[in-house]
């Protein structure tokens, strides 16, 4: 017989990379909680509870706003699958990794799918996307609002006006996006949204939150095919989270404790207080980057507070430094992916890991790194300009 394996002893890390972020005490606790049934009437009540924070949260009154029981692009596949029917036309803006992983997921779910491709790390203007739709006229128009590949912030008010004003629907990316930057799914009239809970949330990776408008749902009800995926068909979903409670499937209901404390902890704070906390981070981590010569991917003006995109300097290795931080000072950051393979670094300022004490100590490992690679910069001088932001 093999040995027995040691039992669990994950080692304690500050998540500061693109998801999962780092998790709230409370969170963790919540989880150990003792499991109910998926209909015992306290859960039950956990449902409702968490729907209205969610709708808080997504700043909408859409009835069908709830969580699905996966990751964030479980959400994706959800909001494309019940929208688009086999043949549909579906345009889908692609400027990072998550917009090529949209359009993948609608030829997937049959859409005859037209990308409108935008450099890694520049945003949209109503103006790149305002010939496509005249000559496609496509049912469904997909964007990401916060670009974790590249950091770049999508701004969708007016791209959502000139996709209405094309008669087509809108899906909103906002896996990173959520609980990091402000969103109004009704101000914005944006007819499905999805999330994912270990991003700003500060919640582990297992739920996809997700709201669909009437007008999507009036769509879905009117579809002349069936869901293709029976796991995501929110016309079966909303029995379970609407007030028949026909079971679909077993809820996981640890996640779902995991994920009430995570949204309640993110209304105790406030939303604005939420963004403007974020927004003091990136702006202090921005400093001390800037202060020992490293730059952002993303187009100035448009970057994310919660996702730093940045370059990683001419001369230095990206892989020891990533290994250095994880291995000696037990901080994660992300790497590039795709076009930005080896190139950038992908530093996290999520949810509960959007705080000083880890910008501090960040940048003061970042620069120990740096050193001991032989860059040139001035010592000190990051946490000096971070701590100049701090003072104000
Ligand atoms: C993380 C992420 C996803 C995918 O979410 P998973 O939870 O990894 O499935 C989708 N879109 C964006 C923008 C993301 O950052």
């Amino acid at each position: 017989m093999s040995k027995l394996p040691l039992p669990l002893n994950p080692p304690v890390r500050t998540l500061m990379g693109p998801g999962p972020s780092a998790i709230h005490p409370r969170v963790l606790a919540a989880l150990s909680a003792p499991t109910v049934g998926h209909l015992d009437p306290y859960y039950l009540q956990l449902m409702n509870e968490m729907q209205d924070m969610l709708r808080q949260v997504f700043r909408t009154e859409n009835p069908m706003t709830m969580a699905v029981s996966a990751t964030g692009s479980a959400g994706m596949e959800s909001a494309v699958v019940n929208l688009i029917e086999p043949g549909d036309r579906m345009v889908v803006c692609v400027n990072g990794v998550f917009g090529a992983r949209m359009a993948d997921v609608a030829g997937r779910a049959g859409a005859e799918v037209t990308r409108i491709d935008r450099p890694w790390g520049q945003v949209f203007t109503p103006d790149d996307l305002k010939d496509t739709l005249a000559k496609v006229k496509p049912k469904v128009v997909g964007i990401v609002m916060a670009e974790t590949s590249t950091g770049a912030w999508q701004p969708v008010p007016e791209i959502a006006k000139l996709v209405h004003d094309a008669g087509a629907m809108l899906i909103v990316d906002a896996v990173t996006a959520l609980g990091g930057v402000p969103i109004e799914v009704d101000a914005w009239n944006i007819d499905v949204i999805y999330s994912g809970s270990q991003k700003c949330l500060s919640c582990p990776p297992g739920l996809a939150p997700i709201s669909f408008n009437p007008r999507a749902m009036e769509t879905i009800l009117a579809r002349k095919t069936k869901v293709q995926s029976w796991y995501l068909d929110v016309t079966m979903l909303a029995q379970y989270w609407g007030s028949e409670r026909v079971y679909h499937h077993t809820a996981p209901i640890n996640m779902t404790y995991g994920l009430h404390e995570a949204l309640r902890l993110v209304l105790e704070e406030g939303l604005e207080s939420s963004f403007a906390r974020h927004a003091l981070q990136h702006r202090a981590l921005k400093a001390g980057l800037a202060a020992i010569g490293i730059r952002y991917a993303a187009q100035e003006g448009h970057q994310l507070p919660q996702l730093n995109a940045v370059f990683v300097p001419e001369g230095v290795n990206d892989a020891a430094v990533r290994n250095g931080l994880l291995n000696r000072f037990g901080i994660e950051i992300g790497g590039g992916l795709g076009d930005f393979k080896g190139k950038a670094w992908r530093i996290g300022l999520m949810g509960y890991g959007a705080r000083s004490a880890n910008v501090l100590l960040f940048l003061s490992a970042l620069e120990q790194l740096l050193a001991e690679q032989g860059y040139k910069f001035d010592h000190g001088a990051s946490i000096a300009a971070a701590n100049a932001v701090y003072a104000g």
